[in-house]
């Protein structure tokens, strides 16, 4: 079942990229799936659409519990950050405090690899987060503020 799970979420994303603008050769390597699959999807044909409606159930999840199922999918910590990624339709900015002691835990706690560490802060990628919060839950000084736009 989460293969199929993982072709309708990839089915989403590719429906997406392709509303922005993206060839079929662009989709199939940001996907890492080959041309002609795509083009499937793209037809509609190989697919379940009961896998595309759980799929669309999980999209619409809270941001951290889209992240939790994408990354119990799929196998490779980069799939599940690019799908969440595609797939998100809601915006944040992080804000990183000056009460920051950089003591590294926001870092390991984001799997969006959105948050670095610079000169002993914490600098964040707003681009990159998909709003889960788990940084500010590891945060021992409150200092990350994610709002959302
Ligand atoms: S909320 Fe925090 S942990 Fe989650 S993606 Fe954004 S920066 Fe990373
Ligand atoms: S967890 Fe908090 S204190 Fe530690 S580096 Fe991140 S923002 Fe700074």
């Amino acid at each position: 079942m989460p293969k199929h799970i993982a072709s309708g979420l990839k089915y989403l994303a590719a429906v997406k990229l392709k509303d922005m603008g993206k060839t079929h050769q662009e989709i199939a390597r940001e996907l890492s799936v080959d041309r002609s699959t795509i083009s499937h999807y793209l037809n509609g044909s190989n697919l379940s659409w009961n896998s595309i409606d759980v799929a669309r159930t999980i999209t619409e999840l809270s941001p951290r519990d889209f992240l939790i199922m994408a990354q119990a999918i799929f196998d490779k910590p980069e799939q599940s950050r690019k799908i969440v990624k595609i797939c998100q339709e809601r915006n944040f900015v992080v804000n990183i405090e000056d009460s920051c002691i950089g003591c590294g835990l926001c870092v390991n706690a984001c799997s969006m690899k959105a948050i670095l560490l610079e000169s002993l802060k914490a600098h964040a990628d707003s681009i990159q987060c998909c709003g889960c919060q788990l940084c500010k839950d590891e945060c021992p000084t409150n200092s990350i503020k994610i709002l959302e736009i």
